[in-house]
C-alpha cells in the first residue's frame, strides 16, 4: 500500500480493520513493529522538527489520527476511509488480546492511573495479562522501566507519554514488544479519569472540540491548527 504525503509526513491509507490486521500479523510473525498515530498537531510539529519527521516516516505503520488528517488527505486528492485514533485502535487491540491471550504493558500517565485502568480492564478483558509503569520516571529510573517491560515480554506496549515524547521513546526503545504504539492520553481514558466525547459527537467529527471544552489548556496545542490548514492549502496549490 502506497503511503501518502501530508506536509512531508507519510501516512498509511489504512482503516481501523486494516490496522488491527497489521497488528495481528506482527504478533503472529514475531515481528517488532512501531506504530504512530499521526494527528494534525504532530504532522505540523514534524514540519519544524526533522528528527521527529524521520521517526514518523520510519515507523512500520502510521495511521491517520483524527478528522483533521482525513480532511487534509481529501484536500490533497487522497480518499481516506476513516480516522484511526489511538483510543479506537487500543479498544480493538483489547478485544483481540482478550481472544488471543496477549500480554499488554501500559506505560504512561500519572502514578496510580494505569493501575486503576488495569483493574477496570481485567473485568472486561479477563483473557489479557496486564502490567504497567507510570510516565513520570526519571532518566535514572529508565533502565529499571525497560528491564520491567523486557521481563514482562508483552505482545503489545502502549506508550502514553504524550506526543512527541512517546514517539522518541518508542524509537529509542525498539523491540521491547511485538507492537509498540504511542497512545497519548488513552491510559487516562481507560482509567475513567478522562471521558471521551459521546458517540454522536465523535461521529460528526467534533471530538477535538469536546476535548477542548473539557480541557481548555489544550488551546495552546490547537493554536497551531490554522497554520496546519494554511500549509495543507499551500501543498494543494503546489500539487495542482
Ligand atoms: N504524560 C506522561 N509523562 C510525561 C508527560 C505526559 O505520562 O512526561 C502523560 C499524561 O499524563 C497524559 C499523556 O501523557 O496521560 C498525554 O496526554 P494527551 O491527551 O496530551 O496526549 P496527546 O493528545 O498528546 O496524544
Amino acid at each position: 500500500m502506497e503511503r501518502y504525503d501530508i506536509l512531508g509526513t507519510y501516512i498509511d491509507p489504512v482503516n481501523i480493520k486494516e490496522s488491527i490486521q497489521a497488528i495481528k500479523k506482527a504478533v503472529k510473525d514475531g515481528e517488532a513493529i512501531r506504530i504512530v498515530t499521526a494527528n494534525p498537531e504532530i504532522i505540523y510539529q514534524a514540519t519544524e522538527d526533522v528528527a521527529l519527521q524521520a521517526i514518523i516516516n520510519t515507523a512500520d505503520l502510521v495511521v491517520p489520527d483524527g478528522i483533521g488528517v482525513v480532511w487534509a488527505a481529501r484536500q490533497l486528492g487522497i480518499e481516506v476511509k476513516e480516522r484511526v485514533t489511538g483510543i479506537d485502535l487500543t479498544e480493538k487491540i483489547l478485544e483481540e488480546g482478550n481472544k488471543s491471550g496477549w500480554r499488554i504493558f501500559l506505560l504512561g500517565s500519572r502514578p496510580g492511573i494505569a493501575e486503576i485502568a488495569i483493574s477496570k480492564l481485567y473485568k472486561k478483558y479477563p483473557g489479557i495479562t496486564f502490567s504497567c509503569y507510570h510516565g513520570y520516571f526519571s532518566k535514572e529510573d529508565e533502565p529499571e522501566v525497560i528491564r520491567r517491560i523486557r521481563a514482562f515480554a508483552p505482545e503489545i506496549l502502549l506508550v502514553g507519554l504524550g506526543a512527541p515524547l512517546q514517539e522518541y521513546w518508542n524509537m529509542e526503545n525498539k523491540e521491547l514488544a511485538r507492537v509498540s504504539m504511542g497512545v497519548g492520553g488513552t491510559i487516562d481514558v481507560l482509567s475513567g479519569q478522562v471521558s471521551r466525547a459521546p458517540r454522536w459527537v465523535r461521529s460528526i467529527g467534533l471530538e477535538w472540540l469536546y476535548r477542548l471544552v473539557k480541557e481548555p489548556n489544550r488551546i495552546s496545542r490547537q493554536k497551531k491548527l490554522p497554520y496546519f490548514v494554511k500549509k495543507i492549502l499551500y501543498q494543494k496549490r503546489t500539487k495542482e
